[in-house]
């Protein structure tokens, strides 16, 4: 029994194809001086930190500056979630790192709202955008992604997220940014506790998170476990690429299954397709083998996604039924 699945964590510039990587940098006429595709925007097996991993982002960054690009990017990604057989996926980037040579913030999020759309075609696909925020971007910038959420909610963008490298810059500092997109009703998620600090997941709960981006560091503090169970917040999981950045050190440490047995909402998420060369269906069969998850959990698991997402209630509420009718009526 296969459950219907949604990707809650999927960055759009980790989950290129390479296809689309070839024909962007022909466009361009970036030369790729013979090299294999694959190697640039993939880690592959010699990861060794954090470093390695966010050098794949190096090309896809440099390729995605116009408005063309990022309607094809976006294109091509949805149209292979939709193949994938997906329910819902929620896709992410920073407006702010694509606007290098003149796109404007509106530009950039129009762009990948059409190739989303255009992606989607005639699939039962359903599909959302988070803007993210980065921590090591100026506030500046970050108030104006907040503040194109706010125009494009509900017309292709679900909510808000803050990514890059967690500790440059104190969570604390993020606060008002979190507060305000809380009073305009914008949901949002927060990377937080990708690797050692759970305090920064009980911030992002007091700033109003219903979801957090990894969460790994909650198995160091029973108050910040109980506090994610009780607050019923959705857990946004990805284990490949936690081995791959080594903020896991091996899957037998990896604490989804002992959050999951705790009742906490887990869900299991890809976080860049392309760089960390994972899908769901490998996600789930990793899980299945090594964490010793049921069947039915991975159900559960994909019906927390489905919950968690940012998607308005009634369109939740219609595609969850769905999901039980696939899931839980089968004879
Ligand atoms: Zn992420």
């Amino acid at each position: 029994m296969k459950p219907l699945e949604t990707d809650l964590h999927l960055h759009l510039d980790g989950s290129l194809s390479a296809k689309v990587v070839r024909q962007l940098a022909g466009q361009i006429g970036y030369d790729l001086e013979g090299q294999d595709i694959r190697k640039l925007i993939s880690v592959g097996e010699n990861c060794e930190s954090l470093i390695d991993y966010l050098k794949c982002f190096d090309l896809p960054g440099r390729l995605l500056q116009t408005a063309e690009a990022l309607e094809l990017a976006a294109m091509d990604l949805t149209q292979r979630l939709a193949a994938q057989g997906l329910l819902l996926a929620e896709i992410r980037f920073a407006p702010q790192l694509h606007m290098k040579k003149g796109l404007t913030g509106q530009q950039v999020v129009e762009a990948v709202i059409r190739g989303m759309n255009r992606g989607l075609g005639s699939s039962s696909m359903k599909a959302g955008l988070l803007l993210c925020a980065m921590v090591n971007g100026p506030d500046r910038e970050n108030e104006e992604t907040f503040e194109l959420a706010a125009s494009y909610l509900g017309k292709g963008v679900v909510g808000v997220d803050i990514a890059g490298p967690e500790g440059l810059v104190p969570m604390s500092h993020f606060e008002p940014l979190f507060k305000g997109a809380y009073k305009n009703g914008i949901p949002f998620t927060i990377h937080a506790g990708e690797t050692g600090n759970f305090e920064n997941i009980i911030k992002a709960v007091h700033y109003g998170a219903r979801r957090i981006g990894h969460g790994c560091a909650a198995i160091q503090s029973e108050v910040c476990m109980d506090l994610l169970k009780k607050e019923k917040i959705t857990l946004e999981m990805c284990v490949v690429s936690n081995l791959q950045t080594r903020a896991v050190p091996s899957i037998k440490e990896h604490p989804l299954k002992a959050f999951y047995d705790r009742g906490i909402r887990v869900t299991y998420n890809t976080d860049n397709m392309t760089v960390s060369d994972t899908s769901l269906e490998k996600e789930a069969e990793l899980i299945r083998r090594h964490m010793g998850f049921l069947p039915e959990d991975l159900v559960q698991m994909n019906r927390y996604a489905l919950e968690g997402a940012f998607l308005e209630n009634a369109e939740k509420e219609k595609i969850i039924a769905f999901f039980d009718k696939n899931n839980y009526n089968e004879t």
